[in-house]
């Protein structure tokens, strides 16, 4: 267990925010307007105490679950309702109270409300959705590791998250037992990447590694460190924005020993950059740890250029690096959540040349069966002529190219005096 000394001193006390975040605040931006972080305590959780509260244990003890639990906070629509009724057996709803804080409790559009409660839709399976749609179970060589690429594997540690996305990849196991990777399992899994030396990046992710209790996930990290082949550790989260108070000084030392390590965060939104969120993200920055960000395109959440933009640019103030945009997976029952390809190709458009060039992520498909990321963009290319290329510009401005005057040495003699003749080619 942690000291209690770690939990989170530098946590802004509640009664301490921004203007901006103790009402909706909408910001401009070109015109649209974006709405803005805030943190609301619902009247249900008034009588807790400030250590309570960011208390990460605290927050995971009392997690939203039920229909019941969340009518006393919002006003839950039909479509809502229905959703959480038949999300039994399904992917389970799980909310923490901070991220139930940060839901308009009367706007259904919200877009922290979207990610977090299940809608009818849900119920509606398309012929294209699959159960495993990245095809990770058919690249499992032993329970828990997806080794897909020659060099790098997944390991999923745990199948627990703070919060259930409801566009979820991996919803055919995540939310089900709630219980991290077993050791038999993760001797298995250890003994397979020693045998095999090509691999050099673990991933860990699940659900949430950084749910685990530290000691557990500082064993993992231990034994992986220790295998000489691997160079690189990665973790995926969503902590910082589902469960900031995760987010320790105790976790951050405890991390800082296994460099080199970067973590992933999954943002989806500008109203998770909450005064929370930016101290848990400075804190791993601080730590010396590279955080990058993954935002999967959402339908009615983020498939606006303006808020897109908003997104990358308020990251990089908090020193995560954006780094994908996917298409939303084939997972089951989230085709209300799918954007078209074209959509993301606008958003890139709109990025691209637009804003500071680090604040431009790859956007992705993740080909469906487990083909990899492809990476997409607008095409800038004109046209491919003889000895140039011709390109277009963020402005739509067009310039030519030319292509380099290749240079041929060919041998003349084979003598110790040899001599190069230029020869001159186009390209
Ligand atoms: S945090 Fe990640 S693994 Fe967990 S429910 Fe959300 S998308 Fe799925």
């Amino acid at each position: 267990m942690e000291p209690a000394s770690d939990s989170n001193l530098s946590v802004p006390p509640r009664g301490v925010r921004r203007a901006s975040q103790l009402y909706l605040f909408p910001l401009e931006m070109g015109g649209e307007k974006v709405e803005e972080s805030r943190e609301t305590i619902p009247q249900v959780w008034k009588g807790v105490s400030e250590k309570e509260w960011n208390d990460w244990r605290w927050q995971l003890r009392h997690r939203i679950t039920t229909l019941e639990q969340l009518k006393g906070i919002i006003d839950l629509t039909p479509e809502e309702i229905g959703g959480i009724k038949h999300s039994k057996g399904r992917l389970a709803l799980a909310v923490t109270p901070y991220f139930a804080s940060l839901m308009d409790p009367i706007n259904p559009n919200c877009p922290i409300r979207r990610q977090g409660i299940p809608r009818i839709e849900e119920i509606h399976l398309s012929k294209n959705e699959m159960v495993d749609p990245l095809g990770e179970d058919t690249h499992s060589p032993v329970p828990g590791l997806v080794h897909r690429y020659p060099d790098r594997v997944l390991l999923l540690v745990t199948d627990q998250c703070a919060v259930y996305c409801r566009y979820c990849t991996r919803r055919r196991l995540v939310g089900s037992n709630e219980r991290s990777i077993t050791q038999g399992n993760f001797e298995e899994v250890l003994k397979y990447l020693k045998s095999h030396r090509k691999v050099r990046d673990v991933l860990l992710s699940g659900g949430d590694p950084l749910l685990l209790e530290n000691e557990r996930l500082e064993e993992m990290l231990s034994r992986l460190r220790a295998i000489p082949h691997i160079e690189l550790l990665r973790i995926g989260t969503r902590v910082p924005v589902t469960l900031p108070q995760r987010i320790t000084s105790g976790l951050v030392r405890m991390l800082k020993k296994y460099h080199p390590l970067m973590i992933s965060i999954h943002f989806t939104h500008p109203k998770e950059i909450t005064d929370q969120a930016r101290r848990a993200c400075s804190e791993l920055a601080d730590g010396g740890i590279p955080l990058g960000s993954q935002t999967v395109l959402l339908k009615g959440i983020n498939d606006k250029p303006h808020i897109m933009k908003k997104l990358v640019q308020e990251l990089l103030k908090i020193r995560v690096r954006p780094y994908y945009i996917y298409q939303c997976d084939l997972a089951m029952g989230t085709e209300h959540f799918r954007t078209s390809v074209a959509t993301g190709i606008q958003i890139m458009e709109k990025l691209r040349g637009h804003t500071t060039g680090y604040a431009v992520p790859t956007y992705v498909v993740d080909a469906p069966g487990g083909g990899g990321k492809i990476p997409l963009q607008p095409d800038y290319v004109v046209s491919k002529g003889r000895g140039k290329i011709v390109l277009r510009n963020y402005e739509g401005k067009v310039f030519e190219y030319p292509e380099p005057n290749i240079i041929e040495f060919k041998k003349t003699r084979s003598t110790v005096e040899e001599k190069a003749v230029p020869k001159k080619v186009m390209a």
